[in-house]
């Protein structure tokens, strides 16, 4: 009689069928809750190119793919990975900043990209605006004057399979003299006056977006352009950037 209560079939599996049914409801309720604590960076990048950048004045195609495939998320420390699609610049060490993602997009927007372009960016920094690059033109030179910023670029990049990107530490006031000329140049460091020498290390044609103003002060983003070898200038909107910095050596 006892045996028979215990497994008779009609008590033990209905108790086990309500175990097993618990169980599934847990995990699925612990799959779920790990599913929607993982932060989902492609949807917040979907997010931000709708929402920061086609809004805005952003329509350049290849921009927006571009942006819309960079995985910012890795350019940026640990604790600030859940900012990293947000709408203004954040801190990346030794006194440096990655850009506002508009801002990326707008500069990079501005040198009018093509597939075979050779590009030159000063100031390396997270690396991300090289990406960007990266991913729309042929290849990317890009040199950053803090040495550990742009050994940890390179490593970033490299990890990411931008082979088209060529990282060098040193003062970019010099330019890339080896690689010159140069389809378009993009400054990301802002300057008191604009660095001749990249201007000679630029193609007919081609184009250069820098800041430039006074340090500490509201900048004006402008736009050159090599015509006929003379230099033409356009502004293009005040902005903030960290200082154009000269190596003392
Ligand atoms: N483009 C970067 C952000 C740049 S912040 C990104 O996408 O993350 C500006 C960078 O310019 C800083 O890292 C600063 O160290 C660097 N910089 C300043 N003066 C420089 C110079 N003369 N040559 C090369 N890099 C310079």
């Amino acid at each position: 009689m006892r045996v028979n209560m215990l497994f008779n079939g009609n008590v033990y599996p209905r108790i086990s069928s309500k175990i097993v049914l618990g169980c599934i409801v847990l995990f699925e309720l612990m799959l779920l809750s790990s599913v929607y604590s993982q932060p989902n960076f492609q949807r917040q990048r979907e997010r931000m190119v709708m929402i920061q950048l086609k809004t805005r004045d952003i329509y350049h195609n290849a921009t927006l793919e571009a942006m819309g495939q960079v995985p910012r998320h890795k350019f940026v420390p640990e604790e600030s990975q859940p900012f990293a699609y947000s709408d203004h610049p954040l801190s990346i060490g030794h006194g440096q900043t990655i850009s506002q993602p508009y801002i990326v997009a707008f500069m990079t927007q501005a040198i009018r990209p093509k597939k075979d372009h050779k590009v030159l960016e000063i100031g390396t920094g997270s690396g991300y605006q090289a990406a960007v690059l990266a991913e729309i033109v042929d290849s990317v030179y890009t040199i950053e004057i803090v040495d550990v910023l742009a050994r940890e670029a390179k490593n970033r990049l490299k990890s990411l399979q931008y082979n088209n990107v060529k990282v060098r530490s040193g003062d970019g006031y010099h330019g890339w003299p080896e690689a010159a000329p140069f389809d378009a140049i993009v400054v990301t460091a802002g300057a008191e006056e604009i660095p001749m020498k990249l201007f000679e290390q630029l193609k007919e044609g081609g184009k250069m977006v820098m800041p430039l103003g006074p340090h500490g002060g509201i900048r004006q983003l402008i736009r050159i352009t090599k015509k006929k070898g003379e230099i033409k200038i356009e502004e293009l909107m005040p902005v903030r950037f960290v200082p154009f910095t000269r190596d003392k050596n």
